[in-house]
């Protein structure tokens, strides 16, 4: 046993984020990938600890070809689920597997993960312990709402103590990597696995997916408590065509650069050891044997010393892609490109040997990977303690309370005509809808762990908060699951709004609806949805409702019918009480979108930080598809911006959007300096004013349009954010540090520049909100 303790990947980064902080380094390491330089993290500046590499170069040294190959498999427990244990024993004696991942928990036997771990640790020749990973997304037993769901708190915080608490209940369980953060940029709704991005924006993406390494990984990653974390997918997973998961990608390289690595090496910096390729083909080749991504940006460009891992049979999958002609050329083309651990398939178990005796491979390149692999088991303390307690914490007091509160932050309050929420006790509710009490359904996407009979619904805990007693709940779903067109419960529906003051209508998608392989043409809501709806308005009841969806709906014919709408997503564990909380005004929404809102599919792709046209198009110039006259209408009398004449060129809802039962008043926005050099910080203020009645958080944005440049720059730009909460009456100054390093782009020539010249500056509500605004120069 070896027992060098590893500082490798020590994070010193104080886990408390102070904004001007956060935003620093957020800046910083946009500026760090921008220059492809090294990186500044702790986790890359950090010296290898030279102890264990000089164990490691023994440990090789010792290691025969067949073991060193088997070091670089990763296997689904599933895989034998057709052999017996001596089977698998047998694999794991002779050193032919790496790791595993979902081994499923068995609540009667908590040790189960130790007593493999034990075959290869004193049974196997080499000794080296196994890596148990999984798909740890989104909580494990305790389950927060979906990432889309928890980016859309803007709270790094919250989303931190998420990670952390699904840290100690999966580890508690005897898993020590997840398969999380997924970084990949969410831009198309119509994608099933848009659930599971933190957003459509680089920079909350980037934010947010460090703050939940930190989380998971928590003070130190070779504590029995720590987590692993594994960045993906690299790279460029979200862009697949028309929102059809596996999909091609195709992305021009400056916006590869600009949009959709940053968020990786945003998590590397974090601390994430490791990062998992993409399914899908980035400009012809796939992200599995995609050299250029795996060796020159991820290695030699950013300093990379974890490993990266295939996405579960991608590897075998690029014969379908047609890029490889088998499982042997597979195994060559991954190897060759970066590849240092195979997920499920075994292509490389099966082809390696040859390959290197044919000199198609080299054993350098197969010691490069394997000593990737136990740099980070190494660093994982996995040589030291390679067994959990098998205490098996799940669903403490605290960590409910936690998933609550995340739940809380992550509704958006999207409409609110004359102020129809929060409700008031008084009121008689109807509660409406097939995803009302939905103890399933409520936990979104990916939760291999999390149980029905965990959740707590809408109903215990809607009449816990008015009485159980008082009369004034009439529940009837009306439509047994979302996507149902069974109308035989509409007119119970009914009866039960006829009895009451109001409507709440919980609809929306069920969990499966988003997901992997779960994407959807049409986003509006499923089933009969809106034909109850419609029956319901014609009550003249106010009606608010509420939206479970891992995606935003189209609301077309819907919206114009209800007073009031929350998107909820998926909320997780405890959406009841979080619900019931911010439908009765304990406390006030402060979510806000964290992606583009469509009117209609038709729209897609539609995301804030487009480029302009040289027609760009205003509310005013262009005409309705209705008003064109058939009769007198010559060719170009609609005029010739750019924008579709049924939907306009603006979305329902605007990213950053998000409406609060207070209001806020934003003046005084000041710049410190106007003009500035390159490397100078920019410094703004504007004054917060809370002049509603509640108390309540507001999310200040603060966006950037560089005016011209080498390549044309997006009409806006998120650089920062900060949550501020507010008593009402209580005014505060905002301030915000901006590194002008995080101004860069690249060019042409695909450097990466900050151009001298002007940028306008926001300090908005939403990226429409034009009203704070001014402007800075960088000179030279
Ligand atoms: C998904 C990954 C996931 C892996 C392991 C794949 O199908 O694309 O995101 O981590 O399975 O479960």
């Amino acid at each position: 046993m070896i027992l060098v303790k590893s500082n490798f990947f020590t994070n010193n980064h104080t886990s408390k984020i102070i904004c001007p902080i956060l935003l620093a380094l957020a800046a910083l390491f946009l500026s760090g990938l921008a220059a492809g330089s090294q990186s500044t993290s702790a986790f890359l500046q950090s010296e290898l600890d030279p102890v264990v590499e000089q164990r490691i170069d023994k440990m090789i040294g010792s290691m025969t070809l067949e073991q060193k190959i088997g070091q670089m498999s990763l296997r689904d427990w599933g895989d034998f689920r057709h052999k017996d244990m001596d089977y698998v024993a047998g694999e794991i004696r002779a050193g032919r597997i790496g790791g595993f991942l979902n081994i499923p928990r068995n609540s009667d036997d908590p040790k189960a993960f130790n007593r493999i771990q034990k075959i290869a640790v004193d049974e196997s020749q080499n000794g080296i312990p196994l890596i148990f990973g999984h798909d740890v997304i989104h909580g494990y037993k305790t389950i927060f709402p979906i990432p889309l769901g928890q980016a859309a708190s803007w709270n790094p915080a919250t989303v931190e103590q998420g990670a952390r608490i699904a840290a100690k209940e999966a580890t508690s369980a005897g898993i020590r990597w997840t398969f999380a953060p997924m970084v990949d940029i969410g831009r198309d709704p119509r994608w099933g696995r848009v659930a599971e991005t933190l957003g459509e924006d680089v920079f909350l993406t980037s934010t947010l997916g460090a703050a939940m390494v930190k989380g998971f990984r928590g003070d130190d990653l070779s504590s029995l408590d720590s987590l692993a974390s594994c960045a993906k997918h690299f790279a460029g997973y979200g862009a697949a065509e028309g929102g059809r998961d596996y999909a091609a990608a195709n992305i021009p390289m400056g916006q590869l650069y600009d949009h959709h690595l940053p968020p990786f090496k945003a998590a590397i910096d974090a601390g994430a050891v490791s990062v998992m390729t993409s399914y899908s083909e980035l400009n012809g080749v796939p992200g599995t044997a995609d050299h250029h991504l795996m060796t020159d940006i991820l290695r030699d460009q950013w300093g990379f010393s974890g490993f990266v891992v295939s996405d579960w049979n991608s590897v075998m999958e690029m014969v379908e892609h047609g890029f490889v002609s088998g499982d042997r050329d597979a195994a060559e083309r991954s190897t060759n490109a970066g590849l240092d651990f195979e997920m499920h398939s075994t292509a490389l178990g099966d082809n390696l040997q040859e390959l290197i005796a044919e000199g198609e491979v080299s054993l350098t390149r197969i010691d490069s990977a394997v000593r990737r692999l136990l740099r980070v088991k190494f660093a994982m303390g996995l040589f030291e303690t390679p067994y959990s307690e098998g205490s098996e914490e799940f669903l403490k007091e605290e960590y409910l309370q936690a998933a609550k509160q995340a739940a809380v932050e992550s509704f958006v309050l999207l409409k609110n005509k004359q102020n129809i929420l929060p409700l008031n006790k008084k009121q008689k509710v109807a509660v409406i809808g097939p995803l009302a009490e939905v103890p399933y359904q409520q936990l979104g996407t990916w939760i291999y762990e999390g149980e029905s009979k965990d959740s707590r619904t809408l109903l215990p805990a809607l009449e816990s908060y008015l009485g159980a007693k008082s009369g004034n709940i009439n529940y009837a779903p009306g439509l047994p699951y979302s996507r149902s067109k069974d109308t035989a419960g509409f007119k119970k529906a009914i009866r039960a709004a006829k009895k009451s003051d109001v409507i709440v209508f919980f609809g929306g998608e069920e969990a499966v609806l988003t997901g992997e392989g779960h994407s959807r043409g049409d986003m509006s809501l499923p089933g009969a949805q809106q034909e109850l709806i419609n029956e319901l308005s014609k009550l003249n009841k106010p009606i608010v409702l509420v939206l479970l969806s891992g995606r935003p709906n189209t609301l077309e014919g819907v919206l114009d019918k209800v007073d009031g709408l929350i998107m909820a997503w998926h909320p997780g564990t405890m959406a009841g009480p979080a619900l019931v909380d911010v439908i009765y005004g304990e406390q006030s929404p402060s979510g806000k979108l964290p992606i583009t809102w469509p009117k209609s599919s038709g729209q897609l792709p539609i995301f804030y930080n487009h480029k302009a046209t040289g027609r760009p198009p205003t509310d005013e110039n262009y005409t309705r598809i209705q008003d064109i006259d058939p009769a007198t209408t010559w060719q170009h009398a609609p005029g010739n911006s750019s924008n579709y004449l049924d939907y306009g060129h603006r979305p329902e809802f605007p990213f950053g959007f998000g409406l609060s039962y207070s209001s806020f008043k934003y003046s005084g926005l000041k710049l410190e300096q106007q003009k500035l050099t390159v490397g100078e910080t920019l410094r703004a203020s504007v004054q917060i004013e809370n002049t509603g009645q509640k108390s309540a958080t507001e999310v200040v944005q603060l966006y950037v349009r560089d005016l011209i440049g080498n390549v044309t720059r997006p009409v806006k730009e998120l650089k920062a954010f900060q949550r501020v909460m507010l008593s009402p009456g209580e005014i505060k100054t905002v301030e915000f540090e901006l590194d002008t390093n995080s101004l860069s782009f690249r060019n042409q020539k695909l450097e990466n520049t900050v151009e001298l010249g002007r940028f306008k500056l926001w300090v908005s509500r939403h990226s429409q909100d034009e009203e704070n605004q001014s402007w800075f120069e960088i000179i030279k």
